[in-house]
């Protein structure tokens, strides 16, 4: 029996075309790629930083030069141009300009005066993890694939990124990028395979960087919980948009239309649900149903000039979650403001689609969606918002919009690793910040110069101030076998006078 693998067959899922036809990895190409970028990381880690963020700078002018990248891109995903260039081009462009300018802190040692051990010194070093593996979803075959190599491979890791098997061309596209701009090719590589070969290369690396579901997140974390390696996810998102009264209601549908709609709904941090205050829920609901109508749906043209909001959806899987749960929703009692079927046409569209009415019960409010769809829910008033936004197990990203105050105010109690403030969507961009996901969101953190930090691991070298090394050296023999009672009295008395109540009496009381 031949064990050989299925090929991978790339669809473009706005005319259900064959775009390629691929042969998978497997564990052997995983093995294959990892020992490669294992016998270059020693060459990659040696160059200093700015030997790295020049390679860096060549990638991504090679990759604003070459038009392919962005056309492949549209292929696969089905994505308007507009996205493709708006969101996983422009933010690879800004992680690696980040990446650049905070390594320096992110990466440089450090040193540590102990307060018990005064005559000594303590130098902190980050040295680089080795191999990295980063594992990527579909949605983004840019922002959430080949960016999120960047951080790994400025902190001197090689990377092998295992792109999901429904979008892998325009990864494999930037691989030949990164080797034309004159860069080290076992440095960034590309494996192409299922799920066994993500798998495979978890067994591999020094640390991962997963996004994905929550239900495949569990699993890599898992297995990389037995190697005890590093790992880093970014899952699900259930990201609530809050509507308060006072708002201003313009803006608000405007933001919800597009934070719900982009790339039709594939987005981790998009909106996944709306709570509108009774107040204004009336008008509200009627601004957004008359915008998420005009919105213009049809298949992704490379002209740029195309009249165009949304394309096709890019997994087919999302039409039955969005056609389920709409099911779903609709006996439950919720009412459909616009969409809510097939768009008639070959290839993976559906209408964007707006619900009202809805309630807890309704899985629509509950599960990710991740599609073009979004309910929208009346409460009495802020507090029952904010407890039903809170009341998920997911905590990705969050909304608020209403008056400065109130607003800012219900931001901070909310259970969410990111929360916007009248507006949307546009913080994934602030890379300055930190952000990870809580509950079943993820683990770790991406952006931030601590994004950057995780992909190393430390050393503490600690040895004498030189001055003081002969005392240093008399001290630290006391405290050696054979043990002196003289000496256990001195520590006593030290430990009294440093930590003790008397010592505190003394300073008065603390601040
Ligand atoms: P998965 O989480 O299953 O896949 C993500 C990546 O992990 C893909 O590259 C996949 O490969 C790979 N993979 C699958 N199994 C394993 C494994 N055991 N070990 C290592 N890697 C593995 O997501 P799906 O693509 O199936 O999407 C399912 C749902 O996930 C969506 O409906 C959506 O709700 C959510 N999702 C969330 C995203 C986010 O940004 N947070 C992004 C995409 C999806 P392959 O694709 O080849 O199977």
């Amino acid at each position: 029996m031949g064990c050989v693998q299925d090929s991978i067959r790339v669809i473009s899922p706005a005319d259900g075309a064959l775009l390629a036809e691929l042969p998978d990895a497997g564990a052997a190409g995983a093995e294959e790629a990892v020992g490669r970028a294992r016998a270059a990381a020693p060459r990659w880690a040696a160059l200093p930083l700015s030997g790295r963020a020049e390679a860096l700078r060549r990638f991504r002018d090679a990759v604003l030069d070459a038009p392919q990248v962005v056309e492949t891109l549209i292929r696969e995903s089905g994505k308007p141009r507009h996205e493709a260039e708006g969101t996983d081009v422009l933010y690879l462009c800004e992680l690696i300009r980040f990446a650049i300018s905070a390594a320096r802190r992110a990466l440089r040692p450090e040193t540590r005066r102990p307060f018990l051990f005064m005559l000594k010194r303590t130098r902190l070093l980050r040295r680089p993890l080795g191999v990295v593996g980063v594992i990527g979803p579909w949605n983004f075959p840019i922002l959430n694939n080949a960016a999120d190599c960047v951080f790994p491979l400025i902190a001197g890791n090689t990377v092998v990124l295992k792109p999901s098997e429904v979008t892998p061309l325009t990864s494999l596209a930037l691989a030949e990028i990164w080797r034309r701009a004159g860069n080290d090719p076992d440095v960034f590589q590309v494996v192409v395979g299922r799920g066994e070969t993500g798998s495979a290369l978890v067994d591999r690396v020094d640390g991962v960087m997963f996004t994905g579901s929550v239900a495949t997140g569990r699993k890599v974390a898992e297995q990389a919980g037995r190697r005890l390696i590093p790992c880093v996810t970014e899952l699900g998102g259930k990201s609530p948009l809050l509507v308060l009264a006072g708002a201003d209601l313009e803006r608000a549908a405007e933001a919800a239309a597009w934070s719900s709609f982009l790339h039709s709904g594939q987005a981790c941090v998009r909106t996944e649900r709306i709570y509108v205050e009774e107040a204004v829920a009336e008008r509200f609901e009627a601004m957004l149903a008359e915008r998420v109508k005009a919105l213009r749906q049809r298949a992704p043209s490379l002209d740029a000039a195309a009249a165009q909001d949304l394309g096709s959806v890019t997994f087919a899987r999302q039409l039955e979650v969005a056609e389920r749960q709409l099911r779903d929703a609709v006996e439950k009692g919720a009412r459909v403001l616009t969409g809510g079927r097939r768009a008639g046409r070959e290839g993976l569209f559906f209408e964007p689609t707006v619900l009202a009415g809805a309630d807890h019960s309704m899985e629509v409010m509950r599960e990710e969606t991740f599609g073009p769809m979004v309910p929208v829910m009346r409460v009495k008033d802020a507090e029952e918002a904010l407890a039903l936004a809170n009341q998920s197990h997911l905590g990705l990203n969050a909304t608020v919009f209403g008056p400065e105050r109130r607003a800012r105010a219900l931001a901070e109690r909310l259970e969410s690793g990111l929360v916007i403030v009248n507006d949307v969507m546009v913080n994934y961009l602030v890379v300055e910040a930190p952000m990870g996901g809580w509950k079943a969101s993820g683990l770790g953190v991406r952006h931030g110069w601590e994004g950057i930090r995780q992909w190393t691991k430390g050393t503490a070298i600690t040895e004498a101030w030189p001055p003081l090394a002969p005392l240093d050296r008399f001290l630290s023999r006391r405290l050696a076998f054979p043990y002196d009672p003289k000496v256990l009295r001195l520590i006593r008395r030290a430990t009294r006078l440093l930590y003790g109540r008397g010592w505190k009496r003394k300073l008065g009381p603390m601040p």
